[in-house]
């Protein structure tokens, strides 16, 4: 489906950041692929290639945008809407590509690529949704749907792709595509503008202590780890920290020494907010003013409100309920908790008031009061290939998979590993790519991103998924040891990748985890649940030297802390969710000074000070450089299907019921977008889903 390789002209005589021109024969991003799986042939693409290749994939695509467009035979299913999903084949993958290694392994060039390409791809996009002569060829086989004898995977897509252009303004008349066109090229650069400006920010601070007793219980792998990013700092000596993630939250948790956790703490609160070159303040005040003109535009009261028109909770009144529901409850757990941990600090012999940045380091010290449970005797049973096979386990007992390592297949990183997916036959199903470790290239966070989606129309093309993650490296040769916490990341993002390698649909608009924001997450939310399950524990946390089992009594402590801390987890995440629907609700397009606007709305719910938003506006990616504007909710909404759904397995006393996990496969992770999420949803489980059983798991049943 994606033709041969073309001689080109058209990237010819222009100026690039990218110095050079390549033609189609040089490049490889638009050559055949002639690798194993056709996957993409990482060790040949280099920085110079990717906007030519961009450039004239959009071009084709244009072209074949036109001939669709513009031909004279009366529109059909087949001559329209068949031929928009075979279009733009090339851009896809190539685009793919550019996503995928910008997101995990970027450097200065391909940052300047995306920054010169965002207003590009933006005005393509539109020139495809808001082209006159195209809508009206869609337009007329959809106004005659019912008589053309379609399967329902066809009527769906004549309705989403119908949908898809009349919520991107193909409708409107000229004045409002006109303005529509200019709101979509300036959101596209504030956009990877707030991106760049995270990483920026997060790569920029450095904490770094040359005295052991700052350290405090920090486990050995974790120390060896901030020596390392010492000396790769330029330091002789000492202990280098920072505000990714895997740094941070350890030395908070860890370091008895208040003052340093109060600098880490405000650098990694304050990301964006310092009235310097990265700061994002106004480029967010501005994206949430452009997203309600735009929604205005489009006869929606608010941004939310056309968001949610197309998911699964269909409006901001239910997402708001929903969010309200988990609230109050999550809220009184939290304040408990800080009551635990002040008079435990108090008869610690620190006096004063309990702050944000004591909370970590306080709750490991009531976890191990309570529970007993120390995350350094953990650690040793979570070697990330052992956490990873684990997942494989559960994948293979429930679908039948089985994953075989390809390391000859060409990768973008070192770091990353390749696996051929196989069906219980043996038949091919898929690859896929993990690359698990934090690196200063690598934006912040875990995702998954398809290389190539499945889809049948012409012929059998098999998906290629990545799995990307910001664990911490190994220290030298040392194992790669990772917190439990992380073994949920990998089993989640593993999810999506399953989500995506089980597809069994025919068009590609269509396929794998092309689905409603808020059911995206049921996918790979619903693996999480087996990681945890004692059973499925002793089966891959092994010990990395001795290969001993996770001894019961760990395995017992895990459980008993399952609901440990959860009013604080839960809390933070609501205020981030609240913070979201605030900025995407304005009901006409004002742009309100940042700071103000986030503590009005914390105001409003009653946040209280020592927890921040698990996002501040600023840093908040998601929303302002991902796709989850006012739909972080999603991810606790789809906590009530996958904690629900998972009730189906237990009811039935084994984790892996092969009639269940078929119905799973079968009902939902097969079918991509070619339903509705809840009448697959209910198809699988009988009946519409219950929160009981997410309020039980996080311990939020109290009255
Ligand atoms: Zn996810």
């Amino acid at each position: 489906m994606l033709g041969g390789a073309v001689a080109l002209s058209s990237c010819a005589g222009e100026t690039t950041p990218a110095a050079g021109v390549i033609s189609g024969n040089d490049n490889p991003l638009l050559a055949d692929w002639h690798t194993t799986f056709g996957v993409p042939p990482f060790d040949l693409i280099r920085n110079e290639h990717y906007l030519p290749a961009m450039r004239e994939a959009m071009a084709r695509h244009k072209a074949e945008i036109a001939a669709i467009a513009d031909q004279t035979d009366t529109p059909t299913f087949a001559n329209t809407l068949e031929a928009l999903d075979r279009s733009g084949a090339l851009y896809s993958r190539v685009s793919a590509v550019f996503n995928a290694v910008n997101g995990a392994h970027t450097n200065d060039t391909l940052q300047e690529v995306d920054r010169v390409l965002a207003p590009e791809q933006a005005a393509h996009a539109d020139d495809i949704s808001l082209n006159p002569g195209l809508y009206q060829r869609v337009k007329a086989v959809y106004d005659q749907r019912d008589g053309l004898g379609l399967t329902p995977e066809q009527l769906r897509l004549l309705e989403e792709t119908h949908k898809d252009f009349v919520r991107r303004g193909a409708a409107l008349d000229a004045a409002a595509k006109a303005r529509m066109r200019e709101i979509n090229g300036e959101l596209a650069e504030l956009s990877q503008a707030f991106g760049q400006h995270v990483l920026a920010e997060t790569n920029a601070y450095e904490l770094h202590v040359t005295d052991t007793a700052n350290l405090g219980n920090l486990g050995d792998n974790l120390v060896a780890l901030a020596a390392e990013e010492a000396k790769k700092r330029g330091h002789d000596a000492g202990w280098s920290f920072t505000v990714q993630r895997p740094s941070i939250d350890p030395f908070l948790e860890s370091s008895p020494n208040r003052d340093l956790r109060r600098q880490m703490f405000v650098a990694y609160a304050m990301r964006g907010d310092n009235d310097n070159e990265n700061d994002n303040k106004t480029i967010l005040s501005r994206m949430a003013a452009l997203r309600a003109e735009r929604a205005k535009l489009l006869g929606y009261p608010t941004h939310a409100a056309f968001v949610l028109s197309d998911n699964m909770a269909e409006t901001p009144e239910r997402v708001m309920e929903f969010l309200d529901r988990v609230w109050a409850p999550a809220l009184r757990v939290a304040q408990q908790e800080r009551a635990d941990m002040q008079q435990l600090m108090n008869a610690e012999g620190v006096e004063g008031k309990l702050e944000g940045w004591d909370w970590r380091y306080y709750t490991e010290k009531v976890r191990k009061a309570r529970y007993d449970l120390d995350p350094a005797l953990l650690s040793p049973y979570f070697e990330v290939n052992a956490v990873r096979d684990g997942v494989f386990m559960v994948a293979n007992r429930l679908y039948g998979l089985t994953f075989e390592a390809r390391p000859g297949l060409p990768r973008w990183h070192p770091d990353q590993q390749v696996f051929e997916v196989k069906e219980a036959d043996g038949s091919h199903l898929g690859v896929l790519y993990l690359d698990f470790f934090a690196r200063p290239s690598k934006r912040g966070g875990a995702w998954m991103s398809s290389l190539r989606r499945q889809s049948s129309l012409d012929s059998a093309v098999a998906p290629v998924v990545t799995t990307n993650f910001n664990f911490a490296a190994p220290a030298g040769d040392g194992p790669a040891l990772i917190t439990f916490d992380d073994a949920l990341t990998l089993a989640h993002e593993c999810g999506h990748a399953i989500h995506g390698l089980l597809s069994k649909v025919t068009y590609e608009s269509l396929s794998g985890t092309a689905v409603a924001r808020d059911f995206v997450e049921f996918g790979s939310q619903i693996m999480e649940n087996w990681m945890s399950e004692p059973e499925v524990l002793r089966m891959y946390a092994k010990h990395h030297e001795t290969g001993d089992v996770i001894p019961d009594a760990l395995v017992d402590k895990l459980q008993a802390s399952a609901k440990f801390n959860q009013g604080f987890a839960t809390v933070e995440y609501l205020a981030a969710s609240y913070l979201d629907m605030a900025w995407h609700s304005l009901p006409s397009p004002v742009e309100h000074p940042a700071r103000a606007f986030e503590q009005a709305e914390m105001d409003r719910i009653g946040l209280i000070p020592e927890i921040i938003p698990r996002y501040r506006s600023t840093y908040y990616s998601h929303i302002f450089d991902g796709g989850y504007s006012a739909g972080y909710y999603a991810y606790l909404w789809a906590e009530v299907l996958d904690k629900d759904a998972f009730q189906a397995f237990k009811e039935t006393g084994n984790l892996f019921d092969p009639a269940t996990a078929r119905r799973l496969r079968e009902s939902i992770l097969s079918k991509g977008n070619t339903r509705l999420g809840m009448d697959m949803y209910k198809e699988f489980r009988g009946r519409e889903p219950a929160i009981d059983a997410l309020l039980e798991a996080r311990g939020l049943t109290g009255k």
